[in-house]
């Protein structure tokens, strides 16, 4: 018996996922794939018709005030951030007129250590405003040709986010994680290729200053027969953060050896915290540290968030709208339990995550090595109808688990 085949490809049964049979005819998963673009693409909206602008557009103070439901402190980043998504908002909204001022897009640049709110911070405005958003990872870019996703891929996600729907992807927002791992290794920009490097920089470049990009529609690598989407980067948002570990030595260096203010010969103490040294933070430090001058000059918006103190942890595991304790809290309400958490408990916690250098991301992984055991065994008691987290308890279960825990956070 001849083996069926894929009436629309030609394609084998073996050579495919999926086949589907019809009266008379077959069609493989990539055919379905591929008719599928097509139809997405026929029934979206030309683009010589006018595209409703559909975006909740709220005032940087109320966009602060929303932001602060959900994220603890950074208040400088978050003023920074607020007037920046608000203008480019702004930008996108302004009637054509024919005076020469056009408004230019204000791509922000983030730095801070690792689990201060880079990317939380990202996420949460793009809810606020109901945009597509995703995040990319800039480590796992390489220039095109070698081993690694390209560049274009960082859209796919925003494509697939915005459920390819062209006109709302190109209104999203991208957070690109870890922008200062992509800095140029040396000074010397020629002597090897450094594709990971400055060629990655080179290439974001072109999603950043706003040009049309071929988009593949499922990621992966470019292929000469693959069908792409095209995707105009011109009012899509990019947001990169980054720890940038050891830039506070480029700024005492730049704050040293330069005049502050009016005396000329204030100098900064070399003891002065990373915290603080960060608020001095330039475009020169980012140069210095290895950013090429156009990519900088493409993330005009530059902020820092702080290292995340005692008092904010302890917010962070308590206030915000989804704090972490009210999240375990609904979890045992489901359960029919009443969770009740010490303050020494909660102290501990936070003491764990200062010690351990994790910032906010350690204290969920704390918490969850705390509570494990009751969600395993409680579901299954009868007539336990509460529980508190005491001291004991917490020290006791953290101490029995951490090690396992904490590898898993690193
Ligand atoms: P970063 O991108 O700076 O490494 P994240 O934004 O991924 O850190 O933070 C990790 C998690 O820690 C977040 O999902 C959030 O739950 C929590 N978190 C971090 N910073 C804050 C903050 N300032 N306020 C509230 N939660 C925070």
């Amino acid at each position: 018996m001849p083996q069926i085949s894929c009436s629309f490809c030609g394609r084998r049964k073996n050579e495919v996922m999926m086949l589907l049979s019809g009266i008379d005819a077959h069609i493989c998963n990539y055919c379905i794939e591929q008719g599928h673009q097509v139809v997405l693409e026929e029934m979206r909206p030309k683009r010589s018709e006018p595209v409703e602008l559909n975006i909740n557009l709220i005032k940087p103070i109320d966009m602060k005030r929303h932001l602060d439901q959900y994220v603890i402190g950074q208040d400088d980043a978050k003023k920074s951030i607020t007037v920046a998504v608000y203008n480019h908002y702004k930008r996108l909204m302004q009637p054509k007129t024919n005076d020469d001022v056009t408004i230019e897009k204000s791509n922000i640049i983030m730095v801070g250590e690792t689990g201060t709110g880079k990317t939380y911070l990202a996420r949460s405005i793009a809810k606020i405003l109901e945009v597509p958003f995703c995040i990319a990872d800039a480590t796992v870019i390489t220039e095109a040709g070698y081993v690694g996703e390209d560049v274009e891929t960082i859209l796919t996600r925003l494509l697939q986010a915005a459920d390819y729907n062209v006109e709302a992807a190109e209104r999203g927002i991208v957070y690109i994680d870890e922008i200062d791992k992509i800095a140029r290794k040396s000074d010397n920009p020629s002597i090897t290729r450094d594709v990971s490097g400055e060629g990655v920089q080179q290439a974001l470049l072109k999603l950043l200053e706003g040009s049309v990009v071929n988009v593949p529609p499922q990621g992966g690598r470019k292929h000469p027969d693959q069908r792409l989407i095209a995707l105009n980067t011109e009012n899509i948002l990019f947001i990169c953060g980054g720890a940038f570990d050891g830039i506070e030595r480029h700024i005492t260096k730049r704050i040293n050896t330069r005049p502050i203010g009016f005396s000329g010969d204030r100098r900064l103490n070399d003891t002065f915290e990373r915290g603080h040294l960060m608020r001095y933070i330039s475009a020169l430090d980012l140069k210095s540290f290895g950013l090429i001058p156009e990519l900088i000059g493409r993330l005009p918006v530059l902020t820092h968030l702080e290292p995340l103190d005692r008092d904010a942890l302890m917010q962070i595991l308590t206030e915000p709208k989804n704090a972490i304790t009210k999240q375990y809290n609904k979890l045992f309400q489901m359960e029919g339990i009443t969770l009740h958490w010490d303050p020494s408990a909660l102290n501990y916690i936070v003491d764990q995550a200062l010690q351990y250098g994790l910032g906010a991301r350690g204290l969920r992984s704390i918490c969850e090595s705390i509570i494990t055991d009751a969600m395993f065994e409680m579901p299954s008691q009868t007539g336990v109808k509460e529980l508190t987290v005491s001291l004991e308890y917490a020290r006791e279960k953290f101490g029995k688990s951490s090690t396992y825990q904490l590898r898993s956070v690193a």
